[in-house]
């Protein structure tokens, strides 16, 4: 009999794992394994939990699926991820649609993943289902979601939602941006003809976003909910939800790494593949960004892919918007200029907290043995042959990237090594732990 079925000897300390989970943690750890790998030269980060990604399954994996989205995010050094309602079709919007993407995601994710719950028009009876089939949380649009079939909500009816959900305990996260303002701006740019890249960055300035957070923290505080805005593009989004916090508000928030990393001018240098809403920002805001990550509560990738025929557009209007980006949300933060302890935090540690996964999000005895090997100090550059998505285009090919993944375990089995993703997937669901 071995001690341990997993024994890794890292730098700094040694880790022992039995039945998944973490069973020993030491500096000079002893005793036989079944396994071992030797980590002495390498860094062990806990396993990222990406809360933000668009697999299209079921009904568009033409777009993306479970197999290569999850796959890719192994590679990433990702051990969960938390699939977003819309993009699949039917969307997650009730207990069968819930059921079947469910059911699409046992049999194909590498990764262990929760499921999002939309919040919609005319789906109040549906929410106490999706609660007791374990949503992760709900999602709600406050403008258009680009999906026919994920009608965004008007404030009326966001907050009898928000009213449902603190009742049910569920958090609500929402797409912030002011359907008034991006309609109007949008409107009179296309009846003029203008479609640029650049006509597109003006149609949702940040003054949408910032309405919009401003209405979701009202509704927040008048019905007690547990509200989460997703993708923050602004240090000054940020700002107003710090406050908000601050006077008793439950609010948390998420960016992402193209915010971090690129600007507006890289959205009209690289087209149709950097295209996202809300936009890419100025380098100003880009840098007010990073200067308040301290009150930004997780990083999640918002990887949304997909074929390259839905990028190909002259009118930029009509360009998809979403970018691929699931297996790079890590890697993308390792460069030295955010301290590695946050990125942990970020992408790990605070979003088991926020999502109350506990048994998740820190190398700590007891916990499921989800875990990272990476060589902080290896160089390389993205090419797109080295993009495991269905569809091999990215705004980071050709960027360079400082760190890169050896491995990733994910409850004491390897799931990425040697270059390549295990050759069966084992994802299981995950449910938040109810208070
Ligand atoms: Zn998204």
């Amino acid at each position: 009999m071995s001690d341990f079925d997993l024994l890794v000897r890292g730098r700094e300390r040694g880790i022992g794992i039995v039945d998944g989970k973490f069973a020993a943690l030491g500096p000079s750890l002893r005793g036989s394994a079944s396994e071992e790998i030797d980590a002495t030269k390498l860094s062990i980060l806990p396993g990222v939990i990406d809360a933000h990604v668009h697999f299209n399954e079921p009904g568009r994996t033409d777009w993306e699926g479970f197999e290569t989205g999850s796959r890719a995010s192994a590679a990433g050094g990702t051990t969960s991820v938390f699939e977003m309602p819309l993009n699949a079709h039917p969307p997650t919007i009730d207990g069968a649609s819930f059921d079947a993407k469910k059911a699409a995601a046992e049999k194909k994710s590498f990764v262990d993943f929760g499921l999002w719950g939309g919040l919609v028009p005319g789906n109040l009876d549906q929410l106490e289902t999706l609660r007791d089939r374990g949503v992760i949380g709900l999602k709600a649009f406050m403008c258009d979601s680009g999906m026919d079939d994920f009608p965004r909500v008007t404030m009326s009816e966001l907050g009898k939602g928000m009213k449902r959900a603190t009742n049910l305990d569920l958090l609500v996260a929402v797409h912030a941006e002011s359907q008034r303002l991006t309609e109007q701006l949008t409107k009179q740019r296309i009846t003029e003809g203008k479609t640029s890249v650049r006509d597109y960055l003006d149609s949702r300035p940040i003054e949408a976003e910032l309405d919009a957070i401003k209405c979701a923290i009202d509704l927040a505080r008048e019905t007690k909910c547990r509200l989460h805005i997703v993708h923050l593009s602004c240090g000054r989004g940020i700002a107003l939800i710090a406050e908000a916090r601050a006077s008793g508000v439950d609010v948390s928030c998420e960016t992402c790494p193209h915010y971090l990393v690129f600007t507006d001018a890289d959205m009209e240098r690289l087209g149709a593949v950097a295209k996202c809403a809300p936009p890419l920002r100025s380098d100003q805001d880009r840098q007010s960004l990073r200067d308040r990550l301290g009150d930004v509560t997780t990083i999640g990738s918002d990887h949304s892919p997909s074929p390259w025929s839905m990028k190909d557009r002259e009118n930029f209007f009509e360009v998809w918007g979403g970018i691929s980006g699931c297996q790079h949300l890590v890697t993308l933060l390792l460069d030295g200029s955010i301290p590695l302890e946050q990125v942990v935090d970020l992408t790990s540690k605070q979003v088991a907290e926020l999502f109350r996964v506990n048994q998740k999000g820190e190398i700590a005895i007891g916990k499921d043995a989800d875990f990272a090997i990476v060589d902080l100090n290896a160089e390389e550059t993205i090419t797109d042959d080295s993009l495991l998505y269905r569809h091999r285009h990215s705004p980071y090919v050709g960027r360079r990237l400082r760190g890169r993944v050896i491995q990733t375990v994910l409850r004491g089995e390897t799931i990425f090594g040697q270059g390549r993703p295990s050759a069966k997937p084992k994802g299981r669901f995950v449910r938040p732990n109810r208070t």
